[in-house]
């Protein structure tokens, strides 16, 4: 059957400047709501200098200081549940999420139903763009529970009109055992999760390309965009991947590859405003092809748990922001967290630069074990299956990402979720093997 190519054809072609005069309209109102209901932004309006009617445009934006993860849990811890950033009445709040981050305390962030609804047309733009459709039927197989990838991201599947099948984790056997009956097309999960469940598959006696799952909708890992990854992923189950970006302090999802697979498009137009900055100077970088930093975050349509200048402590490129699909929402990458970064000798270092040199070599499970800060090479590096290609592969790594390594077999944790990547032992985490 033919589609469309859009979900919101008129929100996702239109011109930059026309989604910039959009979303700068809503910011007016944003910071409004925020001011009148929100000690926390009146605090942070008095803190740059700027009352709310001044802020108007994106450059008037950069008066109010960022607002940090750290600073919305204490706001929490203070006056429990949401914190005082909230701007609805308990009332009106009719759901509650947790952030999913990998550090600290999760931050319980509410929704009103004028939240679902924006978060649900947003993840739609988004799964669309990534390939779902309404005769697709999907597996949705992320965790359920506290979490946004599991409800909201739900709804925003199930907006575009695709067939959904609630899976969660924890179900692999079962559904193999399903299948015949369920007959999916599609799914949508961690990039982990379908090299997990393919060798459940084979495990059961079953050829993973003969099941007939033509789309993985992948989220919540770096690596969702290497060449390496992807090919292996596509190869393991005969289907085409594309990867998928949200951040569960903004909204679920609210960004996806789209069928010619060359960056993530930023699909959250209505709902959410982009900066860019130096992580380092906090100084704004223009969104340009070719540009690197920070993604910082501004809601501009949340009623419940909005926040204004979010440090979202992800390091994007951007890519471009044309594309032959015809959407104008730019074009980016994600090379990882700046959590996950880990520095050797002056080299900057995300666990995903591994990835790809590793699953081109048909790799899958690795860990970054680091014992000692600051950290000194050679970096342990523990690999699965790896026997017998230590040298080379160390050499590999010592030429495309300039740091000595020392590369050791070892088995790794199976997971359903997101593979764990790096052991910091010297802040009393346990090595993996
Ligand atoms: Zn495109």
């Amino acid at each position: 059957m033919e589609w469309a190519l859009y979900f919101a054809e008129r929100t996702e072609t239109m011109p930059p400047a026309w989604t910039r005069r959009l979303e700068e309209e809503l910011l007016a109102d944003q910071i409004a709501r925020c001011y009148e209901r929100a000690p926390f932004y009146r605090r942070k309006l008095a803190e740059g200098g700027v009352r709310p009617e001044q802020i108007l445009s994106v450059e008037d934006l950069r008066h109010i200081p960022f607002t940090t993860k750290e600073e919305l849990r204490a706001s929490q811890e203070a006056e429990p549940p949401l914190g005082d950033f909230a701007c609805a009445e308990t009332v009106d709040v009719v759901r509650v999420h947790l952030t999913s981050g990998t550090t600290g305390k999760p931050l319980v962030l509410g929704y009103t139903p004028a939240d679902l609804r924006t978060s649900a047309r947003i993840g739609a733009r988004a799964f669309w763009a990534a390939g779902a459709r309404p005769d697709d039927s999907l597996l949705h197989c992320l965790n359920y529970s506290f979490y946004t990838g599991g409800l909201v991201d739900h709804d925003s599947l199930e907006e575009t009109g695709a067939t959904m099948i609630p899976v969660g984790l924890g179900q692999s056997a079962r559904l193999l055992e399903l299948w015949g009956d369920l007959r999916p097309t599609a799914i949508f999960s961690t990039l982990t999760y379908p090299l997990y469940l393919a060798e459940v598959a084979q495990e059961h006696g079953l050829d993973p390309r003969a099941l007939g799952l033509r789309k993985l909708i992948v989220a919540g890992e770096p690596g969702g965009q290497l060449a390496g990854t992807r090919k292996r992923m596509e190869e393991l189950w005969a289907a085409t991947m594309t990867d998928t970006y949200g951040l569960s302090d903004v909204w679920g999802t609210f960004a996806a590859e789209c069928e010619e697979r060359n960056g993530l498009h930023f699909c959250g137009q209505d709902g959410v405003l982009v900066e860019l900055i130096d992580p380092e100077s906090g100084e704004p970088v223009g969104i340009e092809p070719g540009a690197t930093g920070e993604l910082v975050f501004t809601h501009v349509a949340r009623e419940a748990s909005p926040v204004l200048r979010f440090r979202s402590r992800d390091l994007a490129e951007i890519l471009g922001v044309e594309c032959p699909c015809g959407r104008t929402g730019f074009r980016f990458r994600v090379a990882g967290r700046t959590d996950d970064m880990f520095r050797v000798r002056g080299v900057n270092v995300f666990p995903s630069s591994l990835e790809g040199l590793l699953r081109e070599r048909g790799l899958d499970r690795f860990a970054v074990v680091l014992e000692r800060f600051p950290v000194e090479p050679p970096v342990e590096i523990l690999v699965e299956g790896v026997d017998g290609q230590e040298e080379e592969l160390s050499a590999a790594v010592k030429a495309h990402l300039g740091f000595t390594c020392a590369i050791r077999a070892a088995t790794l944790p199976r997971t359903e979720t997101k593979a764990k990547r790096l052991y910091r032992v010297y802040e009393g985490e346990e090595r993996p093997a």
